[in-house]
């Protein structure tokens, strides 16, 4: 339970409601801030403009997935005036109060470094990538499968990198009878992609193994599909690029040989935005009530 707790959210999309949802059944005091727009109100929580005297007493502030752009704006589907996290918002906050997020840019990073106030980036964390890389796959699946004619069935279909994500993206394409070929780098990979009863092939030989390719799914977050490695494909072949902005594909190339590639960024929250708010809520509630029980166990 996270009675006594005071947990404070700034703006976000709809995974953030599954959130706000288990925090309130969990008795937790909940303050929402650049919700204005919302229309079924959740009893129990209270609606607050950004002020530095509202964030005064929070114990828990939950950010959205990406937490703050460059200058410290957070995105909010619930609201039509900008919010803009400044320095006095985190001068007000407790020292004890820890601040949650999907991933943090260096603005954010270092507005809380300031003031000496933790925060967790939980893309960061392995069962968090994990469970998102289930709605992931099903999203690059969809795409796979709007994007060409043919069935994924029997495709020669190629993942980049062994992962969280990779690894999710291989099994279910070999569940779904692709002949699946994995790259990685690491000779632990390699043999967990024999042990899977995949193609396991080392990136040094990229080049080589793209030839007769119908799909491409890359995870490595570098530039890996080289104007280079896309002049040895088939014209019918799709990269779908999952790795994050700007993703490991020389997309202004594969446009040029006439192939079809995209980046596909954000697919949980596209695809299954309530699943992906439930993972979210599943780990941040646990997360929310350990900080407590440490924060109670330091002043025994
Ligand atoms: P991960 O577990 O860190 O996997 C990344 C993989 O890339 C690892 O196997 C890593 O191998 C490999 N790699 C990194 N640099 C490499 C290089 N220079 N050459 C060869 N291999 C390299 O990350 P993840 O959780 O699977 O996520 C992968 C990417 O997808 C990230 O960019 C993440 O932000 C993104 N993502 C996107 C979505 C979406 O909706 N599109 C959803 C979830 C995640 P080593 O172990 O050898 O370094």
């Amino acid at each position: 339970m996270l009675t006594g707790i005071h947990v404070a959210f700034i703006g976000g999309d709809a995974r953030q409601l599954e959130v706000i949802k288990r925090c309130i059944q969990l008795d937790a005091s909940v303050t929402l801030i650049g919700f204005d727009n919302l229309e079924s109100i959740f009893t129990g929580a209270t609606k607050r403009p950004l002020t530095c005297d509202v964030l005064r007493d929070v114990d828990a502030l939950i950010l959205p997935v990406v937490g703050t752009d460059d200058d410290g704006y957070v995105e909010s589907i619930f609201c039509s005036k900008p919010l803009q996290l400044l320095e006095e918002h985190a001068a007000s906050l407790q020292k004890h109060c820890v601040v949650y997020t999907g991933m943090a840019k260096p603005y954010l990073r270092n507005l809380l470094a300031a003031q000496q106030i933790s925060l967790v980036e939980l893309l960061d964390r392995d069962d968090v990538a994990i469970y998102n890389s289930i709605p992931t796959v099903e999203g690059a699946l969809m795409m796979a499968i709007q994007h060409t004619d043919i069935t994924i069935h029997g495709s020669q279909a190629i993942v980049l990198g062994l992962g969280r994500t990779g690894m999710s993206m291989a099994r279910a394409l070999h569940a779904l009878g692709a002949r699946v070929k994995v790259g990685a780098r690491r000779q632990e990979h390699l043999a967990r992609i024999f042990e899977m009863g995949l193609t396991p092939f080392h990136f040094s030989e990229l080049k080589q193994q793209v030839s007769n390719a119908d799909y491409i799914f890359n995870t490595v977050p570098q530039l890996v599909l080289t104007a280079e490695v896309i002049a040895q494909m088939p014209q019918t072949a799709f990269i779908l690029d999952l790795a994050s902005k700007p993703g490991g594909t020389d997309f202004r190339y594969a446009e040029r040989r006439g192939i079809k590639a995209l980046l596909a960024p954000g697919l949980p929250g596209i695809v299954a935005p309530k699943t992906a708010g439930k993972i979210m809520a599943q780990t941040l509630s646990r997360l929310i009530a350990e900080q407590t029980i440490t924060r109670g166990s330091h002043h025994e």
